[in-house]
């Protein structure tokens, strides 16, 4: 470049700036999917105002980051008729249902205290079996809520607004999804009959719970609702 040596250039510094940014930005790309809005960076996930540069919500703990989960709502509670489950969400009822057996023994055997969800929660349902949480396991199809004035909240910031991704990075797999469970919720529903369980080895076929059991598994995940267990006082 040794002709411009000495010699001033005018630059037109809108022009050239227009050469590394362009005008107009990009198309937004794969980004938020529907039903994800952009959220004001001054609130929190639940909507708490914070002091802009804040990394903590100073209302419910939740990171700054974190993003909005649709929150538990009473008119989500519609689970999808029986005839409508594909077969991969039949087998999740089923796994959920040897699962509600576990929990109905769990419930006549403890006395465990279920704070049920205020106005304000965070609804997530498992996608996968054996997240422990809040004292206890917990499987696929079972749903919970839980919002700021739990007392367990705080167990709770770390994880419940984990998106599926960020689920893969903690855990190596996703264990839940926010939002109401898709599937069957009871297990006497005549309109739900659970397939005869069949041995891993293919032979034969293993007694199916009785109608007694059922009735005391729907009715301890009925008694739970979507609350979350205290913590136990010892
Ligand atoms: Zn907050």
């Amino acid at each position: 470049m040794a002709g411009l040596s000495g010699k001033q250039r005018a630059v037109d510094i809108a022009a050239a700036s227009e050469q590394l940014v362009p005008s107009q930005l990009p198309p937004a790309k794969s980004g938020p999917g529907p039903g994800h809005k952009v959220r004001d960076p001054s609130r929190c996930a639940l909507s708490h105002v914070n002091e802009p540069d804040a990394r903590f919500c100073s209302t419910c703990g939740l990171p700054m980051n974190a993003q909005a989960p649709p929150l538990a709502r009473p008119d989500q509670d519609r689970p999808k008729p029986a005839a409508e489950l594909t077969g991969e969400e039949r087998a999740e009822r089923e796994r959920a249902h040897q699962h509600a057996l576990a929990v109905a023994a769990q419930f006549e055997h403890a006395a465990e205290v279920i704070v049920p969800p205020a106005a304000e929660a965070v609804l997530l349902h498992f996608i996968e079996d054996g997240l422990t949480a809040f004292g206890r396991v917990w499987y696929r199809g079972q749903e919970l809520a839980i919002g700021p004035d739990h007392p367990r909240w705080a167990e709770a910031v770390s994880w419940v607004t984990l998106t599926r991704m960020q689920q893969y990075e903690r855990w190596g797999k996703a264990y839940f999804e926010h939002g109401p469970w898709p599937g069957q919720r009871s297990y006497v529903d005549p309109a739900a009959q659970f397939e005869q369980l069949a041995p891993v080895g293919g032979q034969g076929k293993l007694p199916g719970p009785s109608e007694e059991e059922l009735r005391r598994a729907d009715a301890a995940e009925a008694a739970r609702g979507r609350g979350v267990p205290a913590p136990v006082l010892r």
